[in-house]
Order: C-alpha cells, then structure tokens, then sequence
C-alpha cells in the first residue's frame, strides 16, 4: 500500500500527549545534542495535544519527501531460505534412509544439538522444519525493497555472561562487538530504559550525580512491600521505582504486552528489570554482547553446515511422524511441548504473540535515520504498539539509501513466543512435564523454550542445548565424565525468563 504523507500514514495512531510535554527529538534530556551527525525521522508530539503522533522529518535533501510505505512485515518473506547451504529438502527422504537422531525444529536448540550429534559423535541426523527457513524465531533475511537485513520475528540481541557459550558461537561465523541500548518514549520525550540516574534526573526533575545519591532517592520514592515479599507485578515495580515511574513506564506497557493488569502478573515478570544507579545506558550488562556480523540466519547456517546433518524445511513433524516410524533412533523435540501431547486431553497452554508492522522509509539516504537509537519502548496506551525497532542501526548492515522501523504489537493469537507465567500455566506444565519425563524412556527429549514452556535468551538456549546434550551423551556412553554443575543460576541484566521486555 503505497501512503502519501506521514501524517495520513498515521492519522489513525491516537495521540493524547500532556498539555505542555517537551518536545525533545533535536536534544537529549540531558540537554545535550544527541547523535548530530544523524538525522532522524521520527515522532514528535504537538503540544496540547490533538495532532498525529508522527509529523516531522528530516528528508537528505531539502525539499525531498520520503515516501513512507507500511506493510506486514511478513510480505517481505522471501521463499525456502536454508541460508545458503543449499542441501534442504522439502519432503523426507524415501526409506530406506534411517537415522541415528531426528530433530524437530531448526532453531538453536535443535541446531546446537544436531550439530554436537554430527561433528562429535558422527552420528546422522535429520531435522525437520515446519517453517520454510532455518533459525527458528532467531531467522533474519534481506529485505528485497530497502536490502536491510530484518528479523522475521523481532530483534535478536546476543549478549551472556557464560564463557563456553561465547566459545561456541564464535565457531560459527563472524561476530561484530554491540552494545544495545534502549529508549522509552513517553510524555514526548525520549529517555534511557532500563530506567537510570539519567531517567530520573528528567522525570523526576532531580540533579543526582552518583549511585549514593540516586540509592537513597529510589528509597524514598519507592513504596516496599509488606513483610511477604512482593505477591504481584505492580508491588514489585512500585517497591522498585516508585509509583509514578511504574504509571509512566511499566504500567501501560505491561498491560499491551500481556494484556492483563500488572497486579494480576507473577512478581517476577517485571522483577528481573535492573534500575540503574548511575549512567550507564547499555540495556545488558553481560561481559559478551555482539550480533553476527552476516546476521543470524548465515550463522545457523553454519552450525548446520556439517554433510552428517539433513535438513527438511516447510514440513510440520506431524504430518511425517507415521512415515518417520522406526526410521528415528533417537527424537529431540523442540515445538511446543502441548501440541506434542495434544491427544493427552489436557487443555492447552497459553502463550502472547505478536504482530509485526513494516515500515520502509524510502528515499531517507544512507545516513537519514527514523528514530534516535536501535530500539524504542512505548509505554503509553495512546500509541497501540510496544516497541518499533531500526535494523539500520545494529553493525553489519548492507548499505541502503532508505531505512526499516518494525513495529510490534502484541496479541493472544498468532505464534506462540512468551509463556505467560500464571498459576494456572505453571500447574498445567507440572502435569505435560510429568508426560515428557515418561516419554524420555522411549527415546523422546523435550528440548528449548516451547519444549521447557520457558522463555530462553539465545546464550540459555544454547547453554540448555549443549548441556542436554552432553547428559544424553554420557547417559549413552558411561564412561564419559558427567557434566558440570553451574554453580549459580545464569543471570542476564534486563533480558531474562519470562520477561519480554527483550
Ligand atoms: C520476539 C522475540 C525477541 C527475542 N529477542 C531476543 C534477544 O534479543 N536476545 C536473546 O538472547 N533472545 C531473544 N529471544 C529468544 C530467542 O528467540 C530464543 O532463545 C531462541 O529462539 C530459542 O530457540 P529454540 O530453538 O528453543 O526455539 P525456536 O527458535 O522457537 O525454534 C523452534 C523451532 O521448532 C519449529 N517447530 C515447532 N513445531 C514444529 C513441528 N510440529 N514440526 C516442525 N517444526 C516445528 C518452529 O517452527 C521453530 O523454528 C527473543 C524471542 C522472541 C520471541
């Protein structure tokens, strides 16, 4: 759909900003100039309210309008892409081929373990893929209409702090150093999230300087929970941030996001956001923090890469399952752990989605850009979506005359991404748990974050994956030394378990 203008574009997205709000897209809160070598096409709010969100732009030549065109973000899948290895099926090999291990899902856990299976032990494997690409929700491609590399389902930022899982990533191709950093837009003005000394200098009109100072003014702010601990989402953030930053920031988000008030979420949902007592605005803090230099999609193509592996793309496993019998030594089953067991009577477990909206800004030059930063948060309820995304700004990127804003919405229906963590969804996974734990002595492993209904970072899949299959390994070979024991539970900074705020 081709748009005019952006105020047509986006005369349908409410705006409802305070009377009187900054209008801070030239200078940072701080009041310094941000990034003045880019120029930026990005949201304004009018004063006093009433105008579109979006009105303002900084076209490369004076006098030259972008054009502004939104779509799915999905239209821009390109056909079967197994990232260039060139050796994917799309239908499984006739008998008499067998296996020694197959894998449902080509996403980093059924990668990783594929890849251990093949490299070290020789062993064949197949994999068999329901989508019509490999890298599961980590799968990026080269848009035809701006030839910017996009994630299909949403941003992937790689950061841990585990030394073995940094090791082995590097194998598999080249990775550029990144630190990501996050905005919030909110009351017309963009400030740092997670929240810092700097967020609240400007939303609380303070002066702190260091950590002593800003400590003790959490302090006062913050409203503690009673002797039991925090029971709910909004006692956690209010214990943490005070009242007015959980209505500014956490609140609204929490509620779009998940769809449910605050107060009717696990504590820990948005327990596990860091608030930052001094300046610094990386939004992890993990010692490795990098992208894959020749994006996700070309590095899962190489820890596929190995000739033992074979790969079957746009085939769900349940329509081959009865034509793979007997033909499977071992199965490693990545999907969602209730559709495994569908047949089980149990009810289904339930899951929030999103939606993805493209919107390519054409024409903006190679230096114009649409928004200050990578990523920005939309905590507001006026502004319907969550967070909209700038590929162009992550390292490795192909240089392009235009620029890509992805915008997400999030919803009950669509592809399962976030478990939702309630009472209800812990007890029901107890009883699929207990299913899996029997099916294990038949040969079945139930591997990743559909598999676990758990919300894994890259760096836990991985880490989950290679562990697994180190303890298959051993339990097949006795001799071999037993695995590690991690000493104390991973912990990322703000990008953790259920917590979507990723
Ligand atoms: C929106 C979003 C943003 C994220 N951002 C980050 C981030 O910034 N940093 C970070 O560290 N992590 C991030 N993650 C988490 C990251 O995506 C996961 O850690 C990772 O994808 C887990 O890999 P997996 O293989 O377990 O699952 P998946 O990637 O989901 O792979 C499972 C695969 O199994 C396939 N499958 C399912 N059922 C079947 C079937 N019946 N037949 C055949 N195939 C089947 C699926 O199609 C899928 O490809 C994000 C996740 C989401 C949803």
């Amino acid at each position: 759909m081709l748009v005019p203008s952006i105020a047509a574009l986006l005369s349908s997205v409410a705006s409802t900003p305070a009377a009187g709000v900054v209008l801070a897209d030239d200078r940072s809160p701080a009041g310094e100039r941000r990034l003045p070598e880019r120029r930026h096409l990005h949201e304004r709010s009018m004063r006093g309210g009433g105008g579109t969100l979006f009105q303002r732009f900084f076209p490369r030549t004076p006098g030259e309008q972008p054009e502004v065109i939104s779509s799915p973000l999905e239209h821009a899948l390109p056909n079967v892409d197994d990232g260039g290895l060139g050796k994917a099926y799309t239908s499984v090999p006739e008998p008499p081929r067998k296996w020694d291990v197959c894998v449902v899902g080509a996403g980093l856990s059924g990668g990783v373990i594929a890849e251990r299976y093949a490299t070290l032990r020789k062993q064949s494997v197949l994999i068999v893929e329901k989508r019509r690409h490999i890298a599961g929700n980590c799968y990026d491609f080269l848009d035809d209409q701006t030839g910017l590399r996009l994630n299909l389902y949403g941003p992937h930022n790689f950061h841990t702090k585990l030394t073995n899982v940094w090791d082995y990533v590097k194998r598999f191709g080249r990775w550029a150093h990144y630190y990501h950093k996050k905005l919030a837009w909110s009351e017309g003005r963009f400030v740092p999230f997670p929240l810092n000394t700097e967020t609240l200098n400007t939303i609380y009109d303070q002066h702190l300087m260091g950590a002593n100072e800003t400590a003790a003014f959490l302090a006062k702010i913050a409203e503690p929970c009673g002797p039991g601990g925090c029971s709910n989402s909004e006692q956690q953030s209010v214990a943490s941030v005070g009242r007015a930053a959980y209505n500014q920031f956490y609140r609204g988000y929490t509620l779009k996001q998940w769809g449910v008030d605050p107060s009717q979420l696990d504590a820990l949902v948005t327990g596990r956001i860091s608030v930052r007592s001094d300046f610094d605005n990386r939004y992890f803090t993990d010692r490795y923090q990098s992208q894959p230099r020749d994006g996700y999609t070309r590095w899962m193509a190489g820890i596929l890469s190995d000739p033992l592996i074979d790969l079957v793309l746009g085939v769900d496993w349940f329509d081959v399952q009865q034509r793979l019998a007997g033909r499977c030594g071992k199965l490693i089953f990545t999907g969602p752990i209730d559709h495994y067991f569908a047949d089980s009577g149990l009810p289904k477990l339930t899951y929030r989605s999103l939606r993805f909206e493209k919107l390519a800004v054409l024409n903006i030059g190679e230096h114009g850009y649409y928004q200050p930063g990578t990523s920005v948060n939309y905590p507001e309820m006026a502004v319907p979506f969550t967070r909209s995304t700038e590929y162009k700004h992550y390292p490795g990127q192909p240089r392009s005359n235009h620029t890509v804003v992805v915008r997400e919405t999030s919803g009950a229906d669509g592809e399962p991404y976030y478990p939702v963590p309630n009472p209800r969804n812990h007890a029901l996974y107890a009883k699929y748990k207990a299913l899996a734990d029997k099916e294990a002595l038949k040969g079945v492993h139930f591997v990743g974050r559909l598999a676990n209904y758990k919300y894994f970072n890259m760096d836990q899949a991985i880490d989950n994956a290679l562990r697994i299959f180190d303890g298959l390994d051993r339990d097949s070979a006795p001799g071999r030394p037993p695995v590690k024991k991690r000493k104390k539970e991973h912990k990322g900074g703000a990008h953790e378990d259920a917590l979507h705020f990723d």
